[in-house]
């Protein structure tokens, strides 16, 4: 999906009304019928009907025919622009660069500000890789999938945020955040590689030993990254000081499985240290240790800031239920070959806390 900026001007605010009824009508309705679309809008009927045609033209809405009445669905495209007309009112964000990333689970664009600094704007898209892999296999969501999929987006933006508010205050390596609407993150734009882009480092022990400190630092103020690999941390072009990035999945080390996601992040940087540097160290983080060492340490618990924060802990176990039946049960390859008995079995284990 290509983002226009442009766009967002030459949207009336009649149409946007519109948008915003086919918006609110897809909270109870997969396929939102025509009539509800003009009574939510409070316009003129026949003044809708020609506008909600410009609509589906730029593609923010799709039109479907359904067997009992016909009616629009709100598109990702047209869920981007309320996002990206929301923080453009509140001059967050004024225009639209180019795509930079294409993530497992997100679109990355760079973004400016009125004075032209440049932003990352993360756009959430749950559903796209790990429904497709399961999709024969499960119904998780039902019949709603479409509009269940932007609000699960919408989840994993809102507790992005909520993590990525509390690191960046305890000041660990995080981009900044600046601004959080519908399904996206506004955050500081770091001149940095990937990780998994570098191939030669002036100390690969150096960094090695910093990437461990920093799951221990984690780990000591409650919490554990759940995805920490070459993909989720930056090397600064300037200093080559690492930042980390990407946070939908973090846990609490008081999550029942804690020291699993614990010892998965280790082993990934382990792994990669092992097959891109030919470097290996007999020192490494182990759970317990660094859960004991915790007692007479940092004293604050991050877990329990971002549960203050309010993002809900019910929302919370929501998204961890959907992730675990689409991409975290286990890696995609495996997933596919694997019985859905097991997949259960595996889900059922983790659901529990
Ligand atoms: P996903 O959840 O889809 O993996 P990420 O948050 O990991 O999304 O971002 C995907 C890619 O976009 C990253 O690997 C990185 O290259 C780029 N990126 C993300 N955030 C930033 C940022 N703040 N500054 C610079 N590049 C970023
Ligand atoms: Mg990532």
């Amino acid at each position: 999906m290509k983002l226009d900026a442009t766009d967002l001007r030459y949207v009336t605010s009649d149409e946007f009304r519109v948008l915003t009824a086919v918006e609110m009508g897809s909270k109870n309705h997969e396929v939102v019928p025509t009539s509800l679309i003009v009574q939510i809008s409070g316009l003129r009927n026949g003044g809708v009907n020609k506008m909600i045609g410009e609509l589906a033209k730029r593609n923010l809405v799709s039109k479907v025919q359904n067997s009992k009445y016909d009616g629009y669905r709100l598109t990702y495209g047209g869920l981007d622009y309320l996002a990206m007309r929301a923080l453009s009112k509140r001059d967050s964000m004024y225009s639209v660069g180019n795509q930079i990333g294409v993530g497992k689970e997100s679109d990355i664009y760079i973004v400016a500000d009125a004075e032209g600094s440049e932003m990352v704007l993360k756009l959430h898209r749950l559903g796209r890789i790990s429904f497709r892999a399961i999709k024969n296999k499960r119904d998780y969501l039902g019949k709603r999938k479409s509009a269940s999929w932007m609000y699960m987006s919408r989840l994993a933006a809102q507790k992005e945020w909520a993590f990525m508010k509390v690191l960046h205050e305890h000041e660990f390596p995080v981009p900044k955040p600046i601004d959080q609407a519908r399904h996206c993150i506004l955050m500081e734009f770091i001149d940095a590689y990937p990780l998994r882009q570098v191939s030669d480092v002036p100390s690969p022990g150096q960094l090695y030993s910093t990437l461990m400190d920093l799951i221990i630092r984690f780990a000591r103020a409650g919490l554990i990254h759940g995805d920490f690999n070459e993909f989720n941390i930056l090397i600064r072009r300037d200093t080559g000081e690492p930042v980390v990035i990407d946070f939908p999945q973090m846990v609490s080390t008081s999550h029942e499985n804690a020291e699993w996601y614990f010892n998965r992040d280790v082993e990934c940087i382990r792994r990669f240290f092992r097959r891109r540097f030919r470097y290996e160290s007999a020192l490494y983080p182990r759970f317990r240790k660094t859960l004991d060492d915790t007692a007479d340490g940092e004293g604050f618990r991050l877990d329990v800031a971002v549960a203050a924060s309010g993002f809900k802990q019910k929302d919370m176990r929501t998204l961890e239920e959907v992730r675990l039946c689409s991409v975290y049960v286990a890696p995609m390859d495996d997933l596919l070959s694997m019985p859905v008995s097991r997949i259960r079995q595996r889900r059922r284990g983790w659901w529990r806390r």
